[in-house]
């Protein structure tokens, strides 16, 4: 493990039902995820509240990761209240206040073919404190982003509502080539040349002060946050569209903004070196960023029922 990791202080993992030390949560070279990219996962996050710890859409989230697993045939041997309970179990164990969720569905060791049925469908959680996702200052400042040479999945091809882990050899040549280039993210286009979103998170644009993000027909993840922004701006009067973009709407729109559970709301300053209306993050990403992050953080009435608090454990 490198020095100063994230994972320093995480002591267990959750496997196939069973709390694991950290360093023994092992998986087997033969098993078929690590040939195949036959897994499935999520990404959630837990907050720091004044009232406690409360994870951010759980249900959402869970209920995403067994329809990931339903495409890909793997039944998963826990149903949403088992891992609901595993969740939060994990989070006390390892005593995190604050903290980024990965639960994972996975075809474990069984055969070698490809043929992933004869293999097992294993499941594991893990927590580790995670700071913001594209950088320091990302969140205020903005970031800088170019539109990826690489193009998402086509239709029929790998299914992009399954938030599966071969998915993210895409995400991995988008992000590579964007760092290598020197921006922060890559926003990459779908299949027919339309804005479809970044590497690791959905895309809105603002527009006359109305908030455009492209369709799930555009090879995008079915986000939880893109979900909880739309509701968001229609509870405040913004109205949101689902529609397509055309990759030079990047360059002239007002504002532009990531979404996702590690990236949050975060602002996008320029675009292949063309600054996104000012060049700086603008009134309608900050007016959600602040209701989101409210929300999240407890300082803004949970509204939707977002939450689920994390329980504080009774002393034996
Ligand atoms: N698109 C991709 C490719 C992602 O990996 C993510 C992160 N899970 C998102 C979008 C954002 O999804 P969410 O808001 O549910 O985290």
């Amino acid at each position: 493990m490198p020095k100063n990791s994230p994972f320093d202080g995480v002591q267990w993992v959750w496997m196939n039902g069973r709390r694991v030390p950290f360093q023994d949560a092992t998986v087997h070279v033969c098993s078929h995820a690590l040939h195949y990219g036959s897994g499935a996962f999520e990404g959630i996050r837990c907050y720091k509240t004044e009232t406690g710890s409360a994870v951010f859409r759980l249900r959402e989230h869970l209920e995403r990761l067994a329809k990931s697993s339903k495409i890909y045939r793997m039944d998963v041997p826990y149903d949403l209240p088992e891992l609901t309970d595993a969740v939060l179990e994990t989070i006390q164990a390892n005593d995190l206040r604050a903290c980024y969720i990965r639960p994972i569905v996975y075809r474990g060791f069984g055969t070698l073919g490809v043929n992933p049925m004869r293999s097992p469908v294993d499941v594991s959680i893990i927590v580790w404190p995670w700071g913001a996702y594209l950088g320091d200052g990302a969140l205020e400042d903005g970031v800088d982003a170019c539109v990826s040479s690489w193009r998402r999945a086509a239709p029929s091809t790998l299914p992009t509502l399954a938030k599966a882990t071969g998915n993210y050899l895409s995400s991995q040549l988008i992000k590579m080539e964007a760092l290598t280039n020197g921006y922060v993210e890559g926003i990459a286009l779908d299949a027919n040349g339309l804005v479809s979103e970044g590497s690791g998170e959905n895309l809105f644009a603002v527009q006359d002060g109305r908030l455009v993000t492209p369709p799930l027909a555009a090879a995008v993840l079915p986000g939880i946050t893109r979900e909880s922004v739309m509701t968001l701006a229609r509870d405040l009067g913004i109205e949101v569209l689902t529609g397509a973009l055309p990759r030079e709407m990047l360059y002239t729109c007002d504002e532009l903004f990531f979404t996702g559970t590690a990236a949050e709301i975060t602002p996008i300053r320029s675009v292949d070196r063309i600054p996104v209306g000012e060049g700086r993050p603008g009134p309608i990403t900050r007016r959600l960023s602040d209701e989101l992050l409210g929300i999240m953080k407890g300082r803004i009435e949970d509204r939707h029922g977002w939450l689920t608090p994390v329980p504080v454990p009774v002393p034996a």
